[in-house]
């Protein structure tokens, strides 16, 4: 007979395993996380039922191969009173550098911002999706940089005015970088920053038909976008 492993229903998760957490104010990412059946999620002991509730209704929602991720990584949630640990609404934490698998230990914290149902949608695909981007291969994500580098002119206007905001980061220090005056590592970490946001929000803008931080002035072919998210990433959304 084969063997069917049933994930557990309570795990411990401590530095050993989470060794990201070990600035002050992460170690609360620390302690017991529970299984809720009905989503495959784990939760923070503390989460109350109606938190729990909003996260599973709008998790259904997302990409069947996100919740698979999810599942399959073993992605713990808690909740903030108002902004998270690293000062956002909701906040996805992993450490990618980490081996084997189980060290890696990715987190997501949503804040109360997030955690309303206007918003919720947006912000769980969003920090879902840079999941999904880490977990890719480089050669995968690097086929995907180079898309929007190519396709994203200097009068471009992404999809939010948060990633607007990585964009013209990008921009400032690309110039600079031609001109020899910015160190190679500060640019290639404003090129990263920018194309892994990028990816998650116009991953979120295309979850929620109206998402309420998409820019007015948005000039991306969200279309092209997501033919290349099929070809580099082999997402289908
Ligand atoms: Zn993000």
């Amino acid at each position: 007979m084969k063997k069917i492993s049933q994930p557990a229903k309570s795990i411990y998760i401590g530095p050993n395993q989470r060794l990201w957490a070990m600035p002050r104010h992460y170690q609360r990412f620390w302690g017991w996380y529970e299984l809720d059946h009905r989503s495959g999620l784990y939760f923070a002991k503390e989460a109350s039922a109606e938190q729990i509730a909003l996260i599973r209704a709008n998790f259904k929602l997302l990409p069947q191969c996100f919740q698979e991720l999810c599942r399959q990584w073993k992605v713990t949630f808690s909740f903030a009173e108002g902004a998270t640990a690293s000062g956002n609404a909701s906040t996805f934490y992993a450490d990618f550098s980490r081996q084997p698998d189980e060290y890696i230990s990715p987190h997501i914290e949503i804040g109360s911002v997030s955690l309303r149902p206007e918003t919720i949608l947006a912000h769980l695909g969003h920090e879902v999706a840079h999941l999904f981007w880490r977990s890719r291969s480089e050669s995968q994500r690097r086929a995907y940089r180079a898309f929007l580098e190519r396709s994203c002119g200097t009068t471009c206007v992404e999809v939010t005015d948060y990633v607007q905001g990585y964009f013209e980061e990008y921009l400032a220090s690309l110039k600079k970088f031609r001109q020899n005056k910015v160190h190679p590592n500060l640019h290639d970490g404003n090129f990263l920053r920018w194309t892994e946001e990028s990816f998650c929000d116009t991953v979120a803008t295309m979850l929620v038909g109206t998402h309420p931080d998409r820019s007015e002035n948005c000039s991306i072919d969200v279309a092209e976008r997501l033919v290349e998210m099929q070809n580099s990433l082999q997402l289908a959304l």
